[in-house]
């Protein structure tokens, strides 16, 4: 055996070696077969540079050269996912680890506008009633995957929207509130809101009647809309319809009956169990590249 040959055996051994560290290290994340895969091709190819006396020095080159760039391309991209994943798990909330946000400024400071007693019950009962009913959604819903008992979906679903819009809308209301509050907004704001709707006091005008006819309960609610690039105007009635504000939609499924009843009439369950197949994942991974980007404070 050539000397290149049993140098590039001991370049195998010192790799093997080397990697085993980063194997201990990743196996949690990237799963035992796809490392043992590499380790296995590594070995094969050891095997073969000992048993096969025909080979050439150029082909063991081009071979090993190929196998270190693609085991060194495997590690990079789960090294950048696992960091990327830790990077997720620090800043984001557990499932059902919803915390109530402290109030930024104190209970008496927006008065005579609101009263002290007013925001003490709105944020140390009602906002914490939201807080404790998105978490136990969020639990019964995770139990619900884990045991695959999906009977009560249809409920948690509905807790979850109401309490999580609840706990997210109050969570930006406390901010959007200030003792030194008041007056107008200026720079890109004010411009993006005389481009939507006129002018400052229009959008006043507007916001105001919005939120003195909303039906019932609810919130007004000034929207970015990423896709318009305009604000927007909207009512809320509760908190919710079974939505969450403040979230970004990324896989949505339309089973209005317009979308399957042609082909599929009253079975929906068949044309959602197809629908699977057509699901286009790189742009739903697309979206939600660009929707991880925005980063509210957690809670
Ligand atoms: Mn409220």
């Amino acid at each position: 055996m050539s000397e290149y040959i049993s140098s590039i055996k001991k370049w195998c051994e010192e790799i093997l070696e080397t990697y085993q560290a980063s194997i201990t290290e990743l196996r949690e994340h990237a799963g035992i077969q796809p490392l043992d895969d590499w380790k296995e091709q590594f070995t094969r190819f050891q095997e073969e540079l000992s048993t096969n006396e025909s080979l050439q020095e150029s082909d063991v080159q081009e071979r090993a050269n190929e196998l270190f760039a693609a085991l060194q391309s495997f590690f990079n991209s789960e090294r950048e996912e696992v960091s990327l994943e830790s990077e997720d798990r620090v800043e984001s909330v557990p499932i059902g680890g919803h915390t109530l946000p402290p109030l930024p400024y104190r209970y008496d400071a927006l008065e005579p506008y609101i009263a002290e007693e007013i925001m003490r019950l709105h944020h140390d009962k009602h906002h914490r009633s939201y807080v404790e009913g998105l978490n136990k959604a969020e639990r019964e819903m995770q139990r619900a995957r884990q045991t695959n008992n999906f009977e009560l979906i249809k409920h948690w679903e509905r807790e979850a929207a109401f309490h999580g819009a609840g706990h997210y809308l109050h969570t930006i209301f406390w901010n959007i509130m200030s003792p030194r509050g008041g007056g107008q907004p200026t720079g890109s704001l004010l411009r993006a809101i005389n481009q939507s709707f006129g002018s400052f006091d229009q959008f006043k005008k507007h916001f105001s009647e919005a939120a003195k006819n909303v039906e019932a309960v609810g919130w007004a609610i000034l929207v970015w809309s990423p896709r318009s690039r305009r604000l927007e105007i909207l009512q809320a009635e509760k908190h919710q319809n079974l939505s969450q504000w403040d979230v970004v939609p990324l896989l949505v499924l339309d089973v209005w009956e317009h979308a399957y009843y042609l082909q599929y009439k009253n079975e929906r369950e068949k044309y959602v169990d197809n629908w699977w197949n057509v699901v286009n994942w790189r742009e739903v991974d697309r979206r939600f590249q660009q929707a991880r980007q925005l980063k509210w404070e957690p809670f």
